[in-house]
């Protein structure tokens, strides 16, 4: 069975699909539309289908003939609050709302995997259960997945599958990788205290935002002076800043910093919450302000299997020619598919949409992000050809 071939055919339904979806965005948790239309086309492909998994999640499922294993594939579903810039005619329709990362196109590829995969059924050693993901968005979908017993599902997956489409790839190339691929991410609130009072008298106040500034520099010296750089690479980012009063007039009671950290392991994600911790407690006791320090892990790192890798590594050779294969595509954005990852073994791969010429080069979260859609045809080639690996027995 030549895959890509497959999809090829597929391409006109695989763009419509993504259209669709695009021009009809909706936020994590109240992905209703996008749910209700993904399980409708899969209970017509044969599938069983769960709705209202995790609120929104649809879990899909499709027994094979024969036995065999079960290959979990997942898709997100969710769409960013992002004001679409783009004049495209499939732009978004709804205001201060876009598919900003792709999403709409994971879904439109796994429906295009779950057609491909149920012309199939007859010759199937094994099932496929489709996982359709609500709130990745930084909601935590997948632990709430989890939470409704994603994992305890009969028959349990023993393999998982899942790819995103990458701006930092070219389109006609795909990135997989054994071990961390993907940071862990987690977000940190700082709320910096002084006393408040009149701006023309600052002895009379113990200033937060003059203590703010100094924290800011020392917590953005963390990563290059106290973490130990063979620990894997890590960011620690400030991202954002409010006052309890904003005039020019008073210095504030209260300012609260926010950000995020990343690294691309549990240790390391550890150690960075430690010296964050510290370093906001000294920077503020030495000038008489206090620090209260909320860090929320959001999600532990994406880390591939490394048989799998290599299995599914060897699937693609046989696809693609080597100069499109990329086996270096880490980075420190984060995915909740981790914790699928972490529980079974799998690989999340990366499928490349970006095109100079065309200009569509704007990266992920961006208000003028698009993607060169023949990217939808490699990434449902690419996925079937994984699944069937597993569940198609003369897969090479
Ligand atoms: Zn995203
Ligand atoms: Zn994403």
């Amino acid at each position: 069975m030549d895959y890509l071939a497959r999809a090829a055919d597929l391409q006109p339904e695989l763009v419509a699909t993504r259209r669709d979806f695009h021009q009809h965005p909706e936020i994590g948790f109240q992905e209703h539309r996008t749910a209700g239309i993904l399980a409708q086309r899969l209970a017509d492909m044969g599938f069983e289908v769960q709705t209202g998994v995790a609120k929104t999640g649809v879990v899909a499922f499709l027994e094979g003939a024969h036995a065999g294993p079960t290959v979990m594939l997942r898709c997100d579903m969710d769409a960013l609050p992002i004001q679409e810039l783009s004049d495209v005619p499939y732009r978004s329709q709804v205001d201060g709302m876009m598919h900003a990362c792709g999403h709409d196109g994971h879904m439109a590829i796994a429906l295009a995997t779950a057609q491909i995969l149920s012309e199939q059924r007859d010759q199937m050693h094994g099932n496929i259960r489709l996982v359709c993901q609500p709130g990745e968005e930084g909601h935590g979908g997948m632990l709430r997945m989890l939470d409704a017993g994603l994992l305890d599902m009969q028959p349990a997956a023993d393999i998982a599958l899942g790819l995103h489409l990458w701006s930092p790839l070219a389109v006609g190339t795909v990135g997989i990788a054994a071990g961390a691929t993907m940071s862990g991410s987690s977000v940190f609130r700082i709320k910096v205290k002084g006393k408040g009072g009149h701006a023309a008298m600052p002895h009379t106040t113990i200033d937060p935002v003059a203590c703010t500034g100094q924290l800011i520099t020392a917590l953005h010296t963390i990563v290059g002076r106290r973490m130990n750089a063979m620990d894997g690479a890590v960011i620690l980012s400030v991202t954002g800043l409010q006052t309890s009063t904003n005039t020019h007039n008073i210095i504030p009671e209260t300012v609260e910093i926010t950000g995020t950290f990343r690294t691309f392991n549990a240790y390391t994600s550890e150690l960075l919450e430690q010296h964050v911790r510290d370093v906001s407690r000294s920077v503020c006791e030495s000038v008489g302000c206090t620090a209260d320090v909320h860090v929320r892990h959001l999600t532990i790192p994406t880390v591939n299997d490394k048989d799998v890798v290599q299995r599914v590594t060897q699937v693609f050779g046989h696809m693609l020619n080597a100069e499109q294969i990329n086996d270096r595509p880490h980075t420190m954005a984060s995915d909740d598919f981790s914790y699928v990852l972490d529980e079974i073994p799998g690989v999340y791969f990366f499928v490349g949409i970006a095109n100079e010429a065309r200009g569509i080069n704007y990266s992920h979260h961006h208000p003028r992000f698009d993607m060169d859609e023949a990217a939808l045809t490699m990434g449902a080639g690419l996925l079937s050809a994984a699944a069937a690996a597993y569940v198609l027995p003369d897969t090479v």
